[in-house]
């Protein structure tokens, strides 16, 4: 092993692997499962498992499981290994087609939301050809889907691959219309960036809130934060340099593409971004690019923070989805073509994601909507809360000489004439970025810039993947009832503008007047938080796209409305505990202390110089003692909207009191701590400061 092309993918029972190990009826036959979704049989299933295992167990398994994505956000594993015993007392390493096709935990403790009862704990798992199987550590992995007896998905990798198959066939059928006989599939792609922070093991120790809750819930502001902005692109530390080397391996040898590193504008943050790959696998790979940066970090004494806000008053990490949509012959459909037929398909392509943003700016809010993702967006750092598009000059140019009828005076050639013609050529425009949009396009691809750092991406690809396959629906619905579909089609185009030109907004979305004119005068929707957002999940019209297109069932829907508004409370009542003990066993006593200490040497002082005016002292003592005082008060406070949840009827009202009490409580409570801890001696304050913590990894 020594090349990255050599070991790249060694982990990986990928296509090279498939073509050496299998026969070639058996590889065919599996080739055809995998692109064409056809079903296999289980003698084609018994040799793909053999040849599996065959493999894993030469390259060092033992186990295998089949690996999911519940609703917990995270990935689930239960490993089972290969031996079966044999009458002479050895045993075999066996692993059959059946076992490979559908596992059965017995997973009555994910969430379910209501869709399992307990009386049916068992749900199954199956095998999603589409992803490839791997080794991690000693466990063969077999990436599959997790659902009830009753069908109902239980993860987020069925609704995925469901919103990736409506794409397609909306897509097909509008490619159809355009000529296009030979495309056999539709692929959405995706390239997340993921951010993230490094510390080291020590300082993350110290502190019970990063131990508890992934966060800080206290900390002054260091005297040297991100103001310099030297961080960004900066020289990678020796120590990060070494994390970093290990992790690629780590990754390359699971065949994920990681590409781009590079320090991020907080101290203590970076950004590795893998090369994009289709919705599905991508997905797969950064579950698991996550774990396994928990993981080296380790090995190093660091600890990799996904939180989305770890330290109050710092950029936090959020995760862009860089998102397009090609045929399997590779074209991007995302992508301005040279001619004007060619840009009429883009332009149909564009409108779509416009109108699906537009009329779905709930779904894709409630996509990325955690507790900690709360605290990023709308906060300086991050896109609003509200979503808008940012499609760039040369573009929005385009949409507005097609929306009044006026010539395009494009950077190059003005083209008006009937029918097709009238979409004008225009110029790839790449270059006018736009860092403050919640959905930017790039070029070739959209942004989607919204995400949580920890946030699962299965999430925010689902709905955007629905909501574009529902817009190509209606357009496809229209287009081929059409008598003249040049017309016709020059209408849907400017008739999306004219509706959907309020999504647009091409200027600082950091900006608080673009706030105000969003929801004043658009109109556009902003949900702040959790609470407000999530129950938005249930209205109708969500509700009927998302059911109709058969990519959640009611139940389904229903289900993740109450997982993710129950996991918003939770972290923030954790939150809050985790506050309140600090607060009694940690932050109270240290100042008490400090202040005795303090009163005692003034009064020592004053013994000995009873002239001494011991005004340092005594200043600080009566301040520091007003601080604690507060904190009381706070404390007391924060405890009685803690116990007030206890009167919420149901999960959708306790979410607003976590918004209206809980967490409002916790700010206050924030404010006299963190002031104390700049007064009071670090060698008597509890826990490691912002300064310590941020400029920890050497
Ligand atoms: P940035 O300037 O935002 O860092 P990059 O050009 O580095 O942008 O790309 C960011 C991500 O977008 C990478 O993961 C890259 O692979 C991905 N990407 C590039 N083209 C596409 C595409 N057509 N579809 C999806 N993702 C893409
Ligand atoms: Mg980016």
């Amino acid at each position: 092993m020594s090349t990255v092309s050599d070991y790249f993918g060694s982990m990986v029972f990928d296509d090279r692997v498939m073509r050496s190990t299998l026969s070639a009826e058996v590889y065919a036959s599996l080739r055809k499962t995998i692109d064409e979704g056809k079903e296999l049989d289980i003698g084609v299933a018994n040799a793909v498992a053999e040849a599996m295992k065959n493999w894993a167990v030469a390259n060092g398994a033992t186990h295998f499981t089949h690996w999911f994505q519940p609703l917990t956000g995270i990935t689930a594993e239960k490993h089972d290994s290969f031996i079966s015993p044999s009458p002479d007392g050895s045993v075999i390493m066996e692993f059959s087609g059946k076992e490979l096709i559908k596992g059965e935990p017995d997973a009555s403790s994910f969430p379910s939301g209501g869709l399992r009862a307990t009386f049916e704990a068992r749900g199954y798992t199956a095998w999603d050809p589409t992803s490839y199987a791997f080794i991690k550590g000693k466990t063969l992995c077999i990436p599959t889907a997790f659902c009830s007896y009753g069908g109902h998905a239980l993860d987020k990798k069925t609704p995925l691959l469901r919103s990736m198959e409506v794409l397609s066939r909306e897509a097909l059928r509008i490619l159809r219309l355009f000529g296009n006989d030979t495309a056999k599939r539709v692929v959405s792609s995706v390239g997340p960036e993921q951010e993230y922070f490094l510390i080291t093991k020590e300082m993350y120790d110290a502190r019970p809130d990063l131990r508890f809750t992934g966060r800080t819930l206290f900390g002054a502001k260091p005297p040297k934060g991100q103001e310099l902005d030297d961080h960004y692109f900066g020289v990678i530390k020796p120590g990060v340099a070494a994390f970093m080397e290990d992790l690629n391996e780590e990754l390359w040898k699971l065949g994920i593409l990681a590409k781009t590193e590079h320090n991020e504008v907080a101290p203590a943050q970076h950004e590795l971004a893998p090369i994009y790959t289709t919705t599905n696998v991508a997905t797969d790979h950064n579950q698991l690019t996550m774990e396994i940066m928990q993981k080296v970090a380790a090995k190093h004494g660091l600890v990799c923070l996904l939180h989305e806000k770890p330290f109050a008053g710092v950029n936090g990490s959020g995760k862009h989805n860089n998102w397009s949509i090609a045929t399997d012959g590779g074209q991007n459909l995302l992508s301005p073509g040279d001619t004007p037929y060619e840009n009429a398909q883009f332009l149909l392509f564009l409108c779509a994601v416009i109108k699906a943003v537009d009329d779905y700016q709930d779904l894709l809010r409630i996509a990325v909507a955690t507790a900690g993702n709360d605290h990023r967006l709308g906060a300086n750092e991050a896109p609003p809360a509200v979503i808008s598009i940012f499609l760039g000059d040369e573009l929005n140019a385009v949409l507005e000489a097609i929306e009044t009828d006026t010539p395009y005076k494009g950077a190059e050639k003005t083209q008006m004439k009937l029918g097709v013609d009238v979409l004008p050529i225009f110029n790839r425009d790449t270059t006018d970025r736009n860092r403050t949009s919640p959905f930017a396009f790039t070029g070739n691809k959209f942004e989607f810039r919204m995400l949580g750092s920890s946030n699962s991406i299965a999430c925010a690809n689902i709905m955007l993947n629905a909501a574009v396959a529902e817009s190509l629906r209606i357009y496809a619905d229209r287009l081929e009832k059409a008598e003249d579909f040049e017309t016709a089609l020059h209408e849907m185009i400017k008739k999306t503008i004219s509706d959907h030109k309020r999504i647009i907004f091409n200027g600082n979305g950091y900006d608080d007047a673009w706030i105000a004119e969003a929801t004043e005068k658009r109109g556009l929707l902003n949900y702040r938080t959790t609470a407000d957002c999530m129950p938005h999940l249930m209205d109708e019209k969500n509700v009927r796209m998302l059911t109709s297109l058969g990519v959640f069932t009611e139940d389904e829907l229903k289900s993740r409305r109450d997982i993710m508004l129950e996991n918003y409370c939770k972290t923030v009542v954790i939150e809050a505990n985790t506050m309140i003990s600090m607060v009694h066993k940690r932050i109270a006593p240290a100042i008490t202390r400090f202040t005795s200490d303090l009163a005692a040497q003034a009064s020592v002082k004053k013994g000995l110089f009873p002239d001494l005016a011991c005004g340092y002292e005594t200043d600080l003592v009566k301040k520091l003692s007003a601080l604690t005082d507060a904190i009381a008060e706070k404390t007391a406070d924060l405890e009685k909207a803690v116990m007030g949840l206890q009167d919420a009827e149901d999960v959708v009202s306790e979410s607003a009191l976590i918004r209206d009490a809980v967490l409002p409580a916790m700010c206050e409570l924030r404010i006299p701590c963190d002031r104390a801890e700049l007064l009071t001696a670090k060698s008597y304050w509890p826990f490691p400061t912002y300064g310590d913590i941020l400029f920890s990894v050497k």
